[in-house]
C-alpha cells in the first residue's frame, strides 16, 4: 500500500542511521572494493532480496524525489509517446543533461510521481528506475563507492551496505 505522506517514519530513522554511518560506510566500500570477494555478486544479490523484503518502495519514493531517473534517447521517444507530449517541448522543459551528459529530470521530483508515491508511468518507466539502487548487478565490488552515495538516498541500499560490513567487516558492525 502506498503512504500517503513523503516516507514512513521508520525508513527516515533509517536514512538518519545511514547519515551518522555514511563517513564509516564510505570508507568501508572504499576498503572492500579493493578486494575479489569469492561469489560477492550472489551474495550481495542475496542482500537486496533480503533489504527489499523489509523495504516497500511505495512507503518511500525516495528516489523519484530525491534524484529522479537518467533517461536514454529511445526512452525519451517512448515516454513521449506514452504520455502524449511533443518530444521537444518535453526535452527543453522537463530534462536536463547531468556532469556525465545523461538527461535527466530538470525539476524534483520527478513529474512522474504519482499519488502514494506511485510510477503514473511504471509500465513505460526508464531502465534506470528499475535498476535502482543497482544492488543487484554484476561487477558489485566496483559499485559500491556508488552504493555509499546511494545509501543516503535509499533505505535498502542502506541496509545492504550494513549487510555488507556485517558480512566481510564485522569489527564496524552498527549497534
Ligand atoms: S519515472 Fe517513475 S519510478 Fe522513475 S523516478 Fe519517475 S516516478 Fe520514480
Ligand atoms: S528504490 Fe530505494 S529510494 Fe527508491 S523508492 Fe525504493 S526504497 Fe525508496
Amino acid at each position: 500500500m502506498g503512504y500517503s505522506g513523503a516516507m514512513v517514519p521508520e525508513y527516515e530513522q533509517i536514512l538518519e542511521k545511514s547519515r551518522e554511518r555514511g563517513a564509516l560506510i564510505k570508507r568501508q566500500m572504499k576498503y572492500l572494493g579493493k578486494f575479489r570477494i569469492k561469489n560477492f555478486d550472489h551474495i550481495v544479490a542475496e542482500f537486496h532480496e533480503a533489504a527489499f523484503a523489509r523495504i516497500d518502495c511505495l512507503d518511500c519514493g525516495n528516489c523519484c524525489r530525491m534524484l529522479g531517473p537518467i533517461i536514454g534517447e529511445s526512452e525519451i521517444t517512448r515516454l513521449v509517446k506514452t504520455v502524449g507530449l511533443d518530444r521537444t517541448e518535453f526535452v527543453r522543459d522537463g530534462l536536463i543533461r547531468d556532469k556525465e551528459g545523461f538527461w535527466r529530470c530538470s525539476k524534483l521530483p520527478c513529474p512522474f510521481m504519482g499519488e502514494g508515491n506511485a510510477c503514473s508511468i511504471y509500465d513505460e518507466k526508464p531502465r534506470d528506475c528499475a535498476a535502482y539502487p543497482y544492488t543487484d548487478e554484476r561487477n558489485m565490488a566496483r559499485s559500491l563507492g556508488r552504493l555509499a552515495f546511494n545509501a543516503e538516498i535509499c533505505p535498502a541500499a542502506y541496509l545492504v551496505a550494513e549487510m555488507i560490513i556485517e558480512r566481510f567487516a564485522p569489527g564496524e558492525t552498527k549497534n
